[in-house]
């Protein structure tokens, strides 16, 4: 016998979908092109046509906890190829946009960075935070030297009769690092919380609609998926199937790469200022500072190239401000790390200050609100895939 199933639709939901870029929502008339044409969607139960009804009749559970939303790589084959211009790639990332803020915690935190009229907080918090930790690194620098140089801990501080232009100077190495250890930790425990939940759901959500057979969740199976899936992720190899935006590729591992990049030079700087007490700034024939100068070139012009593709693009791809939030932070991180050390070299001391202040700010957007951001994709994706793959869903 058929089971019965009572649809409850969510009216916030449906807005709040057109809202993030999904307006087109309503125009679906279920004809399946999309479901056909996608290239990654696995034969059985295919999407995004089972996705657009689900958003139409704003049942946002179904959605919001499944994985196949994240499966997606919003190449835009079936929103090129929609003959009614219901633009699905663009409801999915608007769905998985909801996804996000429903996973977050704190809510509150997730609802601003959505929200362009919090922008200004956004900005203006970390900005007088770093003014402040400038001011009290200027004017208590000196007595910290002293009371630190009985310390041997500290004794990589900078010496008198020595001047080299080093950011630590105008912001000292110890407090932006008490500003940022911190607010890795929360952001790895948002993170952990959010995705233990998330996994939860979406193997709960393939156990109800039979996507898998094993009602148990097993961690180890799990993590040996995990494994296989990694490559695939650091060869792009699903971009590689679209057709439409194939082009997006490129700069997209360009920045997925100099990320990667960036936190080993970060990881190498920390471990050999801390435990080899060695302060920068470095010379620039050390492989650490290549890696560092080739990273920050990857990410200016990957973030540049996405940006570009998204102005080019803009008629057939829907961008909505949570996109250019990310991209604007990605690009504006690389620019000014990058114009940074060229003022430095040019020995043009307080503009080199100036803009690692700038920088600062960025680093601090881009990470404290990871969990919240478009960013958080990189997480999220990477789990339905390794729940895919663990499901055998091919
Ligand atoms: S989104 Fe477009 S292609 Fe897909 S089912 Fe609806 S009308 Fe058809
Ligand atoms: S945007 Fe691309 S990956 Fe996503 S559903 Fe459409 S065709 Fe498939």
């Amino acid at each position: 016998m058929t089971e019965k199933y009572l649809a409850q639709p969510d009216l916030d939901f449906i807005a709040q979908v057109r809202g993030l870029g999904g307006e087109t929502l309503k125009k679906c008339y279920q004809c399946a092109t999309c479901s056909v044409a996608c290239p990654i969607a696995p034969d059985d139960s295919p999407f995004p046509r089972k996705e657009m009804i689900a958003a139409s009749w704003g049942l946002k559970d179904r959605l919001v906890k499944s994985a196949d939303i994240w499966l997606c790589h919003q190449c835009g084959d079936c929103t090129d190829l929609c003959p009614r211009g219901a633009a699905p790639g663009d409801v999915l990332a608007a769905v998985r946009s909801v996804a996000i803020t429903e996973y977050a915690r704190p809510k509150a935190l997730a609802n601003a960075v959505n929200d362009p009229t919090k922008l200004p907080f956004l900005i203006g918090i970390p900005a007088i935070w770093f003014a402040f930790l400038a001011l009290i690194t200027m004017t208590a620098g000196e007595t910290m030297t002293k009371i630190f140089e009985f310390i041997p801990f500290f004794n990589w501080l900078p010496h008198e009769g020595e001047h080299v232009i080093a950011q630590a100077d105008f912001f000292s190495t110890w407090f932006v690092d008490l500003t940022f250890v911190p607010t890795a930790i929360a952001v790895v425990i948002i993170f952990f919380l959010s995705l233990k939940n998330f996994l939860n759901d979406i193997h709960e959500n393939a156990v109800l609609e039979g996507k898998t057979d094993k009602t148990t969740l097993d961690y180890k199976e799990f993590f040996q998926a995990l494994i296989r899936v990694i490559p695939v992720v650091f060869r792009h190899d699903k971009f590689n199937e679209c057709d439409s935006n194939k082009d997006r590729a490129t700069p997209h591992m360009m920045v997925l790469y100099s990320f990667i990049g960036l936190f080993i030079v970060t990881a190498i700087f920390f471990i050999t200022l801390y435990v080899f007490q060695t302060p920068g700034p470095y010379s620039q024939l050390n492989p650490v500072k290549w890696l560092a100068n080739i990273a920050g070139v990857a990410l200016v012009i990957g973030s540049g190239l996405m940006i570009k593709n998204r102005l080019d693009k803009k008629d057939d791809q829907m961008t909505t401000y949570k996109d250019w939030f990310i991209l604007g932070l990605v690009f504006s991180l690389g620019v000014t790390g990058m114009l940074t050390e060229m003022a430095r070299l040019a020995h043009m001391e307080y503009l080199s200050y100036f803009l690692y202040y700038l920088h600062l700010i960025a680093i601090f957007n881009l990470f404290a609100f990871l969990p919240f951001s478009k960013m958080a994709h990189l997480v999220y994706r990477l789990t339905a895939m390794t729940y895919a793959e663990y499901s055998n869903r091919k």
